[in-house]
């Protein structure tokens, strides 16, 4: 058996090399992990797994997070298993211990210096697992699933450099008119910001809320630093999309081809953005 759990900063360097950048799917069921898996396997081309804090309402970790890991040890392709935006360090080293290769600590709506003294923290812990830190500065616009709507605060290119120093994070997610969930209307990124702040850091940046982004703008935020993109509503959407079309051709509906189905909505999904985010045909 080949172990292809790997760490998320090894993923973030090869993407800094070839100037592409690695996507980060949301998983909350086995369908999501196979139809994820599935595709970055037929592309020969790594992805990080990961799910959000708010989402182990739905999707607990003690379940989730053994099936991530034993989904990339068996996968004939590197991936890294990743907590997104966590929100509690309780539950960072939870994610830790069941040996997740990355965590997110989510400190975006703390005071920059207490942001800064969290992350700390984190990363000192993480380094005991070899495990990979990503952190959050600026607010990223919509909720994560926690029903309150963030308003936009673009990230500061000086307090970015002044966060990443600090901290030595391994990667930054940054706030540049971005939002979780679907976008109204296309968003207008802050392409400006993004080039003042990549100037200043040379820490793999993150774009958050990827879903409804046009591919256009992913492989322009790409070449200005962006070396992981995260994609959760679309993946969600898209399940829920395969089994309502599933569903709605049958009389009576059968587990099984539900669940082949919704694998097929996931992977179809994960697919489309490799190749967008991997500069692929
Ligand atoms: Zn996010």
């Amino acid at each position: 058996m080949i172990l292809a759990l790997v760490p998320m900063r090894d993923l973030l360097d090869r993407a800094c090399e070839k100037g592409i950048a690695v996507g980060a799917f949301s998983v909350g069921n086995m369908e999501m992990v196979m139809g994820a898996v599935k595709a970055a396997q037929e592309l020969e081309t790594p992805i990080i797994l990961q799910i959000a804090e708010v989402r182990l309402k739905n999707s607990p970790l003690e379940l989730m997070g053994p099936m991530m890991i034993s989904a990339a040890e068996n996968a004939d392709i590197d991936i890294a298993v990743h907590l997104d935006h966590g929100l509690k360090p309780e539950t960072v080293a939870q994610a830790l211990d069941i040996g997740f290769s990355s965590v997110m600590f989510d400190g975006s709506l703390l005071a920059l210096e207490k942001n800064i003294e969290t992350v700390k923290n984190i990363v000192k812990l993480a380094s005991d697992y070899d495990a990979t830190v990503e952190a959050e500065l600026g607010i990223v616009g919509g909720n994560e699933g926690e029903g309150k709507q963030h308003k936009i605060l673009c990230t500061d290119p000086e307090d970015a450099k002044h966060f990443c120093d600090e901290t030595g994070v391994d990667a930054l997610a940054v706030a540049i008119g971005n939002a979780h969930g679907n976008y109204p209307v296309l968003p207008e990124l802050r392409f400006d910001v993004l080039e003042e702040i990549h100037k200043r850091v040379s820490t793999p940046l993150v774009l958050h809320g990827g879903t409804g982004i046009s591919d256009e703008q992913f492989r322009k935020a790409i070449s200005l630093g962006i070396r992981k993109i995260n994609i959760a509503t679309a993946s969600f959407d898209n399940l829920a999309a395969y089994a309502k079309a599933y569903c709605a051709n049958k009389d009576k509906a059968n587990y099984f081809e539900l669940s082949a189905a919704e694998v097929e909505g996931v992977y179809q999904n994960v697919k489309r953005h490799i190749k967008v985010f991997s500069f692929m045909d």
